[in-house]
């Protein structure tokens, strides 16, 4: 018998899929909204089109949904055979007839939403490799596949903003964003406020920080290298003209 629903009991988990099936509809829906022609316009990412972002999306998909049937089956799989497969991968989706990339996009989609649905309640804990190395539980994937559809979403560039994605997800970005800043040490001197929350991250050690600050979604734009709207700085990092300091790259 089919299951309708996901197997999964954990509530949490529950939440974090809804998140990432929301985030899905909502680029199907910017997506949807391009015509043939408007696919080949740029996106918000350098040297990208729009075709480039769809078979991104579509190929991401296909290759957590790898991961997910290695944590089911315990037969490793992993995402792409390499980092140059998979921008060759990309690159070749990008060249697909605007029919044949938007079922790339819905077919590997509905597989790996599947996938997940799938997933007994003990799998969900083993232990998956992802592209950079990184040991997860095959929980992780849901947010993995969540924060790509979100952001892509606006690298559409036609109308998707960051105050569409929900505010768990912009906060969770914003942790893993700063995180990695942390990890490499880019944050020196460095400390970023989300404004009305009280949320910091950062350098909060340093005695006198560039201080970057503005609402969760403006802030986050800024932190994932998307713009600088609506955010401001003070402090020794800030430009001539009040210029906001560029975010240490992310990723
Ligand atoms: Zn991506």
């Amino acid at each position: 018998m089919v299951a309708r629903t996901d197997r999964t009991t954990d509530t949490g988990l529950q939440e974090e899929l809804l998140q990432a099936r929301r985030g899905t509809a909502f680029f199907a829906r910017k997506l949807n909204e391009l015509t043939g022609a408007d696919l080949d316009g740029d996106s918000l990412l350098p040297g990208w089109t729009r075709r480039h972002i769809t078979a991104h999306i579509g190929y991401n998909a296909r290759a957590i949904a790898r991961l997910v049937e290695w944590a089911a089956t315990g037969v490793e799989t992993p995402m792409y055979p390499s980092p140059e497969a998979r921008n060759q991968e990309i690159s070749f989706g990008s060249t697909l007839p605007p029919i044949a990339l938007r079922n790339l996009f819905d077919h590997s989609a509905v597989h790996l939403s599947v996938e997940w649905r799938d997933l007994p309640e003990a799998a969900w804990s083993h232990e998956v490799r992802t592209a950079q190395g990184r040991t997860v539980p095959a929980s992780e994937t849901v947010w993995m596949r969540t924060r790509e559809v979100w952001i892509h979403a606006v690298d559409l560039d036609n109308g998707a903003t960051f105050n569409d994605i929900p505010a768990p997800v912009l906060e969770r970005l914003l942790k893993d964003i700063t995180g990695a800043w942390k990890t490499r040490r880019t944050d020196q001197g460095l400390v970023v406020k989300v404004a009305d929350s009280g949320l910091t991250f950062g350098d909060t050690t340093s005695a006198s920080p560039t201080v970057v600050s503005g609402p969760l979604a403006a802030i986050v734009e800024w932190a994932a290298g998307r713009g600088n709207g609506g955010v401001t700085a003070t402090g020794p990092g800030v430009g001539a003209n009040g210029t906001v300091p560029a975010a240490p790259t992310w990723i």
